[in-house]
Order: structure tokens, then C-alpha cells, then sequence
């Protein structure tokens, strides 16, 4: 068996019902065999791929807390800090019901790759709760943040670990676990990311995710001799990736036709209204149901529905595992020229296939949305500097990151012998860094 199959068939031995981590270290473990299989004597020596699929250390706590009926509380939390090779410990927190201990792990492994994709000195890590901030008063979502940080705050730090916003965790929440991150210890340091601007947050860390998306997409359509002007897209998602991919879209040229939440879908034939969207989820935490209020046009569907529109460019922002096979297929009858992941691992891994094989451009999550921890260390670079850089220079240095990104995933796939399949590429080119540093370090 190759050492490959062998490390795949120990994770899912070794961490039953944890299924998205099987699926995420199948994805990345799968693209990158002609790189072990050329290095296999001496990875089998340093047990790397062993420890690799290994976190340094993954802590579990209680979070106890009391809501707005005196009623006690209590959630679990997590942080799993996957890989220091490269860097502090860097990945979100997420906030959402489905949170497990598996789910963290997929976040977390991805996370090394894509932070390594940035070419910026982070490693990889990712935590959060099974905690739902949906419905919850602002008096709520803060005594859970504190208490979540209450325990937190012994394992992280702006040289050790460096948490940022995720699902469920947007600026509100991150300012409740930086002011109990302060209290507690002192403190005034960038240990969290997404801060808001008055205490050390960075200029466009909020359209980061979704600005850095349409410049990958943009220059991956640009490498295959395709503007982007002119374009339909689908984005899934209506929370911050979703909203700030959408913008822009529009900015170059993109016609977005639809977008998304747990509950429905919205159709826009007119192009998706972001101030009206904004408006709806940012400052009112309302439904979807509500945008037809704002444009009677539009039409609102329960349930699924986004990939069954035509459209030119499918962009999933919202979570894992929204894009099927059925959905991959839908697409392709209908023409689409690429994918590209906004949320992570939002694509199946039969969907992916199937998309790949059609010849349809597609761009992984790890690299294309690798534009919210790459201004993420940006403001832990100001921090550290005691600087504020201005929008127009956190946005220029975004843009030349994603380009960079584009181009190194699209080059590490060539030189393997994968042209143009950039899952392959984008896992190839962050193992190579990662790797390095792991075998300069020796066995720790
Ligand atoms: P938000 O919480 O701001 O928004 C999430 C959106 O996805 C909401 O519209 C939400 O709908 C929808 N959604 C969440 N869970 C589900 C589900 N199980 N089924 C259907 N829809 C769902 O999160 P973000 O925009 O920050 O994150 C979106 C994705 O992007 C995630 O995969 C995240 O890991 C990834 N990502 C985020 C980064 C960032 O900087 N924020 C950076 C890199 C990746 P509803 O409101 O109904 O819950």
C-alpha cells in the first residue's frame, strides 16, 4: 500500500465520526502522491505525513454562561492548533450549531496550506463552539464570549496563537473576546484579528475575503485568456464573504445573480442590491425572506436552488459541503466557465471531480479564499507596528497576494504535471513550504 493510502486509512481509523476531516486530508493527501511518492524513503523516515495529520495540540473546554431568563448554559469550545511550522497558530473561531471537534480538525488542516499559500509567516489553527449567536440578545452573545475567553485565554497570544472571526463570529463578537482577552490579562496585543478600527483592526480586513475571491477569480479567468467584465455569477451565502464578494463583483463588472442562507434563496435579475443586503443581515440580522421588500423584482425560494440558475461564475461562500454532485452537473449544463470556492471545502468532493473533468475551471477554497487571513496577518503586522495603513494600501497588497496565490498554484501544478488542475497545485504549493520548515525543524 502507498504511504499515501496508509496515512488515510490510519486517520479515519484513528478519529471515527469525525467526517469532514477524513474528507479534507483525503482531498489534500490525494493531490499531493507524486510529491511523496518522490519523497517517500525519506518522509517515511521522519514519520512527516504522521505528523502532519497530527495537531500539536487540540484543547476542549466547558463554557458556562447565563441568558437573558437567568437559565445557566453550557456550550463546549474548542482550538485546535494544527501546525507551527511556519508561523503562530492562525485560523477563525466559528460560532454555529453544526460545531464539532471534527469540523474544527477539517478547518484546521486546510488552514496550514492556505495560510502557507499566502507566503506570509503563519501557521495553521481553527476553534470555536457549538454556540449559536442566531436569536441570542447582544447581552448573551457577550457573557458567551466572555466566559469563551475566560478559558481561551491561557493558549493563545499575538506570537503563540492568533484567532479571528469565522461563521458566527463577525466584529461584534470578536470585540466582546478582545475586551475579556484584555481584562484578563493585561494586555493590549493583536491577539485577535477582525478587530474593529477604533482598537487595532485593519482597514479592509471586512471586504477581505470576498475582494480577495474576484481577484483570484479575476486573474485565474485572466491566465485562461477570459475577462471577467461582462459576467454572470452565483454567489450561495449572504454573511461576510458572501456580501463583500458580491460588491466586488459588481466593482469589476459582474452580473451577481442570486445569493443564499440557511433557510432560501434570493434571484435577482437585476444584479443582487449590497446596500439592501447589507441592510438586511449587517445592521438588522434579518432573514432573506425580507430582500423582496427592498426589490419587488426579485424572487425568494425556500430550501436550496443557487447552482440551478445560468450563470458564467458559481461562487459558494456559505458553508461546507453546499455544492453536490447534482448541483456540479446543473452548472456545467448550463454553461459555467469556473468555480470558485469562497467558503471552505463548499464543494463535494464527487462535485469537484465532476467539474474538473468537464473542464471547468475551479479554484479551492485554500487559495481562493486565503484573502481574509492574508489581511488578517497584515493587521497583526500593523499591531505590531503600532501603524494603520489606508484602505488603498491593505487593498493593493491584498490584490498582489491573491495574483501571487494564482500564479503559484497554477505553476505548482504545471511543474507536476497537473496543468490547470489547481486543487492539486494550490495543496502542492503550501505542502512545499510547510514541509520544509517541518524537516529544518527535526522531530517536534
Ligand atoms: P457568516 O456567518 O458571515 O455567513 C455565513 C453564511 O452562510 C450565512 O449566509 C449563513 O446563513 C450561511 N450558512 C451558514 N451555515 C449554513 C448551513 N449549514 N447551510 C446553509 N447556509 C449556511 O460567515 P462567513 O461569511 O464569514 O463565512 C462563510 C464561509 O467562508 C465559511 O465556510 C468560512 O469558513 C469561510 N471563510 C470565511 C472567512 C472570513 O474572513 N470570514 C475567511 C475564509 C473562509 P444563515 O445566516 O442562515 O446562518
Amino acid at each position: 500500500m502507498s504511504y499515501v493510502d496508509e496515512i488515510i486509512e490510519a486517520v479515519v481509523a484513528k478519529n471515527p465520526s469525525e467526517p469532514e476531516f477524513h474528507q479534507a486530508v483525503k482531498e489534500v493527501l490525494n493531490s499531493l502522491r507524486p510529491v511523496v511518492d518522490a519523497n517517500e524513503e525519506k518522509y517515511r523516515k521522519e514519520a512527516l505525513l504522521e505528523r502532519l495529520v497530527e495537531p500539536e495540540r487540540q484543547i476542549k473546554f466547558r463554557v458556562p454562561w447565563v441568558d437573558d431568563k437567568g437559565r445557566v448554559q453550557v456550550n463546549t469550545g474548542y482550538r485546535v492548533q494544527f501546525n507551527s511550522a511556519i508561523g503562530p497558530y492562525k485560523g477563525g473561531l466559528r460560532l454555529h450549531p453544526s460545531v464539532n471537534l471534527g469540523i474544527i480538525k477539517f478547518l484546521g488542516f486546510e488552514q496550514i496550506f492556505k495560510n502557507s499559500l499566502t507566503g506570509l509567516p503563519i501557521g495553521g489553527g481553527k476553534g470555536g463552539s457549538d454556540f449559536d449567536p442566531k436569536g441570542k440578545s447582544d447581552r448573551e452573545v457577550m457573557a458567551f464570549c466572555q466566559s469563551f475567553m475566560t478559558e481561551l485565554c491561557k493558549y493563545i497570544g499575538e506570537n503563540t496563537d492568533v484567532p479571528a472571526g469565522d461563521i458566527g463570529t463577525g466584529a461584534r463578537e470578536i470585540g466582546y473576546l478582545y475586551g475579556q482577552y484584555k481584562r484578563i490579562t493585561g494586555r493590549y496585543e493583536g491577539v485577535l484579528t477582525g478587530k474593529g478600527l477604533s482598537y487595532g483592526g485593519s482597514l479592509a480586513r471586512t471586504e477581505a475575503t470576498g475582494y480577495g475571491l474576484l481577484y483570484l477569480t479575476q486573474e485565474m479567468l485572466k491566465m485562461n485568456g477570459i475577462d471577467i467584465a461582462g459576467k454572470t455569477a452565483a454567489v450561495s451565502g449572504s454573511g461576510n464573504v458572501a456580501i463583500y464578494a458580491i460588491q466586488k463583483a459588481q466593482q469589476l463588472g459582474v452580473k451577481v445573480l442570486t445569493c443564499s442562507d440557511s433557510n432560501g434563496w434570493v434571484y435577482d435579475p437585476e444584479g443582487i442590491d449590497v446596500a439592501a443586503l447589507k441592510e438586511i443581515k449587517e445592521v438588522r440580522r434579518a432573514r432573506l425572506t425580507e430582500y423582496k421588500n427592498y426589490r419587488p423584482n426579485s424572487e425568494y425560494h425556500e430550501g436550496r436552488g443557487v447552482w440551478t440558475v445560468k450563470v458564467d461564475l458559481a461562487l459558494p461562500c456559505a458553508t461546507q459541503n453546499e455544492l453536490h454532485l447534482e448541483d456540479a452537473k446543473a452548472l456545467a449544463a448550463n454553461g459555467v466557465i469556473a468555480v470558485a470556492e469562497g467558503a471552505n471545502m463548499p464543494t463535494t468532493m464527487e462535485a469537484t471531480e465532476y467539474l474538473q473533468e468537464q473542464g471547468i475551471l475551479f479554484a479551492p477554497g485554500k487559495a481562493a479564499n486565503a484573502g481574509g487571513v492574508a489581511t488578517s496577518a497584515l493587521e497583526m503586522s500593523q499591531n505590531s507596528e503600532r501603524l494603520s495603513w489606508t484602505f488603498d494600501e491593505v487593498d493593493a497588497k491584498l490584490q498582489g497576494i491573491m495574483v501571487n496565490i494564482c500564479h503559484n498554484m497554477a505553476d505548482a501544478a504545471e511543474r507536476y504535471g497537473f496543468a490547470k488542475n489547481y486543487v492539486a497545485g494550490a495543496n502542492i504549493a503550501g505542502f512545499e513550504k510547510v514541509v520544509d520548515a517541518m524537516l529544518a525543524q527535526g522531530v517536534v
